[in-house]
């Protein structure tokens, strides 16, 4: 996932804490090796115009990104692959790669995954963090612990004593237990030219990558949901979704 990730816990002694660990690392191993378009051989990476066979874990973040982009009518889209591709790689868009874009040709059924049109990409960098987070703290297998995946945090039970998990986001200083926050924003990665800030944010109605100069923190109650819905009001500025999304849920 090209991030680094911090755990902390409590646990009863030294070989417990450290048994911990083990376990939430190996889970966001595991986690990375399904999910990161980074990995030629990962599960997302072999997506394609073929059905395949997709672990419980790639359904879970596909079939909730499929929510979260019926929310926000398309702002949230993991098929925006083809155009952050091109991004990293030439700072470019295309017509062609834009018209790739698209969550709704995306095919997620019975255990299977499969793409409309071939070319397509999925991406899972808007989401797959708070996901792993959300993993890596239930295979922790103690009550208090802490994943933060960069701008992805998620606390189960409070440190013994403590009311929750002292946590920054927005300027704040949040108090946490059993919820996730999560930031999206450009205050680590952006890319300037002619003196004009590009977000590694993309709008994937327009095919371009966000220029207004927004962070947004969401807490939620796990990984996926406080991961996705960041990144979607950062490139939406429209808290509506939040609304639409609350709606489709009930
Ligand atoms: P985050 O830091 O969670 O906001 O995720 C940002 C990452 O999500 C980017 O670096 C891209 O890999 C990917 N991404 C960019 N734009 C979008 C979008 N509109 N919808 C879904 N994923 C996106
Ligand atoms: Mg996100």
């Amino acid at each position: 996932m090209g991030t680094l990730v911090g755990v902390t816990l409590y646990a009863r002694n030294a070989a417990e804490a450290r048994a911990a660990f083990e376990r939430a690392f190996a889970r966001i191993a595991y986690i990375d090796a399904l999910l990161s378009d980074y990995r030629a051989d990962s599960e997302v990476s072999r997506l394609s115009t073929t059905p395949i066979t997709i672990s419980r874990e790639l359904e879970t973040v596909l079939r909730f990104a499929r929510r979260v982009s019926e929310a926000s009518q398309g702002a949230f889209d993991v098929t925006v692959g083809p155009l952050t591709r091109l991004w990293r790689e030439k700072r470019a868009f295309t017509d062609d790669a834009k018209a790739l874009v698209n969550w709704r040709d995306l095919h997620v059924e019975n255990g299977k995954a499969w793409f409309a049109k071939p070319g397509m990409r999925v991406d899972l960098g808007a989401i797959g963090k708070g996901f792993a987070a959300d993993e890596a703290a239930r295979a922790a297998g103690v009550a208090s612990v802490l994943i933060a995946a960069s701008g992805d945090i998620v606390c189960r039970e409070a440190p013994p004593g403590e009311k929750g998990w002292r946590v920054e986001a927005a300027g704040k200083v949040l108090t946490l237990r059993h919820a996730a926050v999560s930031t999206s924003g450009d205050s680590r990665q952006f890319f300037e030219r002619d003196g004009k800030r590009y977000s590694h944010i993309i709008d994937p109605r327009v095919g371009a990558a966000m220029t207004t100069e927004l962070e947004v923190s969401v807490v939620a109650r796990n990984g996926l949901t406080a991961d996705a819905l960041a990144t979607t009001l950062r490139v939406s500025g429209d808290a509506s979704v939040l609304k639409r999304f609350a709606a489709r849920r009930a």
